[in-house]
């Protein structure tokens, strides 16, 4: 199953990609989580995306898709894979199906996760990220156990240097630029599937897994 997450910042398609790749045996391919591995390890691809990713705004589709490329030549997708936060654009979705047509597969399937700006604003300025697993948690919605540390590995929990209300705004506003011609795509292709993600997790998760089957 290649399937895709689509959706703003803080639909929740980080915590959902993580437990479908679960439950599925999947890979989970976050874009955003690659670029920021690169700008913590110093590479000359995290140098370029640094300054941009904290101003909200998108990595250039070249850097990204050569990033993707080289993620895409391991065998473990073979399987399929769980993609989240690619494409962001009409641009990035068709070198999606060109690099996937190259090694003779495609995307099966498009979930949307539609969300109101508010939800996304409260997710993401309360959101946590455990800087050793990547599980989130959140100051009001799902507090860890002990503060500043994670429930699963009690690997130390920070806040994205993204996740002001201010880059939250704009980060907003560049994702709806983008997702409608996305939508379109998708829709034409036969292969987006909506649904409405301001509803608890877990219940987004079971409507997910319903699709796959
Ligand atoms: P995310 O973790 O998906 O919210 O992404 C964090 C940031 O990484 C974004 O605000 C962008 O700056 C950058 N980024 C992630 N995925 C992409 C992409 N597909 N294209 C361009 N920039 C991206």
């Amino acid at each position: 199953m290649y399937l895709v997450l689509l959706g703003p910042p803080g639909a929740g398609k980080g915590t959902q990609a993580k437990r479908l790749a679960e439950k599925l045996a999947l890979p989970h391919i976050s874009t955003g989580d690659i670029l920021r591995q690169n700008v913590k390890d110093g590479t000359e691809l995290g140098k370029q995306a640094k300054g941009i990713m904290e101003k909200g705004l998108l990595v250039p589709d070249e850097l990204v898709a050569s990033m993707l490329d080289r993620r895409f030549n391991e065998p473990d997708i073979k399987k399929g894979f769980i993609l989240d936060g690619y494409p962001r654009n009409l641009a990035q979705a068709r070198t999606l199906d060109e690099v996937l047509k190259r090694k003779n597969i495609g995307v099966d399937l498009v979930v949307y996760l539609d969300t109101s700006d508010p939800v996304v604003v409260k997710r993401l300025t309360g959101r946590l990220v455990c800087s050793k697993c990547g599980a989130n948690f959140h100051t009001v919605n799902m507090p860890p156990k002990a503060k500043g540390v994670c429930d699963n590995c009690q690997g130390a929990l920070y806040q994205r240097s993204d996740d002001n209300e201010g880059t939250v705004l704009k980060r907003l506003q560049v994702y709806k630029n983008e997702v409608a011609s996305l939508i379109d795509y998708y829709k034409q292709a036969g292969k987006l599937r909506t649904l409405n993600a301001d509803l608890d997790a877990q219940v987004v998760l079971e409507q997910i897994i319903a699709l796959t089957v």
